[in-house]
């Protein structure tokens, strides 16, 4: 008997199973399927992501449920639509041997008719968003009043999301004698207080710590200045060129901007959050699960429904604001079995946080120096070796061998060893070479920096560097707070520049002789009700910096279906996307900028070098 047999499941599933590949069961499996198979009974299951909670409601609710009737028998409630169609197509693939089992998922964002139409052919398993399914019901369009079996899936997430009057009202519509199971990674109030109230006397079974999936996460923290995460955010990435990686961040904003620059410096990188359409989400989604997307940049909210297998890191670009949610990033790696590391960019301040989520997880931190330019070089140079080493040679190329010798003749093989990997390299190195350490030292945490690699050309040029204590947060861009000052001290076209725009502040460059207009103008003004201060910054650098004003919309979005969208390289040539003033901005901030208005971003050193990284294949 196989591990599965054993279990109790019928023929049609084991037959399902093995066509999936599933050896043995998981330890939730296990556990669950048995007593769901044995008993009528309610269960509360709590075991973390990616432990293989859906075959163990699955493979039950399919053998008890009776194909031959085409009444809704089973209903899964989970958080998001991504889940939902997650769960659809794992119970569809069991169910292959199934005659007449119909599984119908019903979510927001999709035309509800078409859903009602496809309940309507008749769906013994009616997989559901809460919300959808309220709607639904409230419509008379689909009918749970005889179902048999309703699972909650993924309860907590369901109850943070907000569900929890929408859960007590569907249950409302179901009957009594339904077996309720329960299935979450964790077991906060909320959830116990839905076992009391709808369940009769449950079983439980947990799933250890020791073995699930989450366990085999390695968590690591690095400390950075806070404007330096994006560079850190760079290095982590380069340290691992085949990284497949989710990258948290807390507001949509900051998911757009990172995502957006990453792009534009030649990663394959994509956003995720509420603000896309679901059809830009499906798309991103998409790229990212055939790994067109090596870096999914996601709001906690967005990010609900990624279930997706090898993701070889999660970023903390930020940390979240609750603890818990920590919990539910770092579990989107490691999964089935897998190893995964989930890294926090983490600035001073923030280091009790550190602490409280190791009391929360039971798990320490390992605290890493984020590598420096050198160490990013070597780890780079080794890859590229080694890709070279492990490529399977074209057969097309031997006809144009000889040709190729006679060029390469007198050549030994060291040297030209040493030539290939240059050829590849140089520009790499050169990227790197002198980046300074974003390591956090005390001293170093406040104040701007300049993004590594970037423009070069800070105010040696006799220019006076300034700090303003209005920002982004003020509903300034570069642009608005350049015509600001310019009307507001009554200067000249181009007496401001270098103006470089973070949340709540500001830098710009004016030449020396403007400097006793700038400050006697802002000695106590008033803007707004609040005093605009500006003051001699003691840091002379200008340019750089990757905070963008101007959000712009979802970039890459053309020509996502092959992928190429996410290539730096076409990004960057691509018009149209986000608004004139977004372009603008690009320009100004990536580097090389200079005081006509900023026609040299293409030609920074430091957009070139990603350039041509990528498109050379280093990643
Ligand atoms: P959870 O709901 O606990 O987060 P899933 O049910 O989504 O986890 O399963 C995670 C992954 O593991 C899926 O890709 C699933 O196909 C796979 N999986 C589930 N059970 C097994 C098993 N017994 N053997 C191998 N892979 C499995
Ligand atoms: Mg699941």
């Amino acid at each position: 008997m196989t591990p599965f047999e054993q279990l109790g499941l019928q023929k049609s599933l084991l037959d399902a199973i093995t066509d999936l590949g599933f050896e043995k069961p998981s330890e939730v499996q296990e556990k669950a399927i048995p007593i769901l198979l044995e008993d009528h009974t309610d269960l509360v299951a709590l075991a973390q992501t990616g432990t293989g909670k859906t075959a163990a409601f699955g493979f039950p609710l399919i053998q008890r449920i009776d194909p031959s009737s085409r009444t809704t028998q089973g209903l899964i409630l989970s958080p998001t639509r991504e889940l939902c169609l997650q769960i659809t197509n794992e119970i569809q693939a069991y169910a292959k041997y199934e005659k007449g089992l119909n599984t119908v998922a019903i979510y927001g964002g999709a035309s509800i008719q078409d859903q009602a139409r496809q309940i309507q052919r008749g769906a013994q398993i009616v997989v559901a968003t809460p919300g959808r399914m309220k709607d639904m019901i409230g419509r008379g369009m689909v009918d749970i009043s005889k179902i048999d079996y309703c699972v909650l899936d993924e309860a907590d997430e369901m109850l943070n999301m907000g569900f929890f009057e929408d859960i007590q009202d569907i249950l409302s519509n179901t009957p009594k004698e339904k077996a309720t199971w329960l299935f979450s990674a964790t077991m906060p109030k909320e959830v116990s207080i839905i076992a009391k109230k709808f369940m009769n006397s449950p079983q439980e079974i947990t799933v250890g710590t020791k073995n699930s999936g989450a366990s085999t996460v390695q968590h690591e923290y690095y400390v950075a200045g806070g404007r330096d995460r994006y560079p850190v955010l760079k290095r982590l990435a380069d340290t691992h060129p085949d990284i497949f990686s989710v990258i948290f961040c807390r507001t949509k904003r900051d998911t757009q901007k990172v995502a957006e620059n990453l792009i534009e410096d030649g990663y394959n990188a994509g956003a995720l959050h509420g603000d896309l359409s679901q059809n830009q989400r499906d798309l991103v989604m998409n790229a990212f699960r055939k790994k067109q997307i090596q870096m999914l940049v996601a709001t906690d909210v967005a990010a609900r429904g990624i279930d997706v297998d090898d993701i070889t890191h999660v970023i903390n670009y930020q940390l979240p604001d609750e603890i818990e949610t920590y919990n539910h990033r770092s579990g989107r790696t490691g999964r089935a079995g897998k190893s995964g590391t989930s890294m926090v960019i983490v600035t001073r301040s923030e280091m009790r946080k550190i602490k409280a989520i190791e009391n929360k997880i039971q798990k320490k931190f390992i605290a890493k120096d984020i590598p420096t330019g050198m160490e990013i070089c070597e780890i780079q140079l080794y890859h590229l070796v080694n890709k070279i080493k492990e490529t399977e040679v074209n057969a097309d190329v031997e006809s144009y061998l000889p040709a190729i010798n006679e060029m390469l003749e007198g050549i030994d093989k060291e040297t030209l060893i040493q030539k290939i990997v240059s050829v590849e390299f140089g520009r790499f190195f050169n990227y790197y070479n002198k980046a300074r350490d974003l390591n956090s030292s005390d001293k170093r945490d406040r104040g701007e920096r300049r993004e590594e690699g970037g423009s070069k050309n800070y105010s040696g040029d006799g220019s006076v560097r300034y700090f303003i204590n209005i920002g982004e947060k003020d509903g300034y861009d570069w642009m608005s707070l350049k015509d600001f000052l310019r009307d507001t001290v009554n200067l000249g076209k181009d007496d401001i520049f270098k103006v470089d725009v973070k949340d709540s502040f500001a830098f710009f460059n004016s030449e020396s002789h403007t400097q006793e207009a700038i400050l006697n103008t802002f000695k106590d003004l008033k803007v707004d009700g609040r005093f605009v201060n500006v003051e001699v910054s003691n840091n002379p650098i200008g340019g750089g910096g990757v905070h963008r004003g101007g959000s712009g919309k979802f970039k890459g979005g053309r020509g996502r279906s092959g992928g190429g969208g996410y290539k730096g390289k076409e990004s960057r040539g691509s018009k149209g996307f986000g608004s004139s003033k977004g372009s603008r901005d690009r320009s100004e901030t990536k580097g090389g900028r200079s005081r006509d208005g900023g026609k040299s971003y293409g030609s920074s050193p430091f957009s070139e070098n990603k350039k041509s990284k990528r498109r050379n294949g280093f990643m």
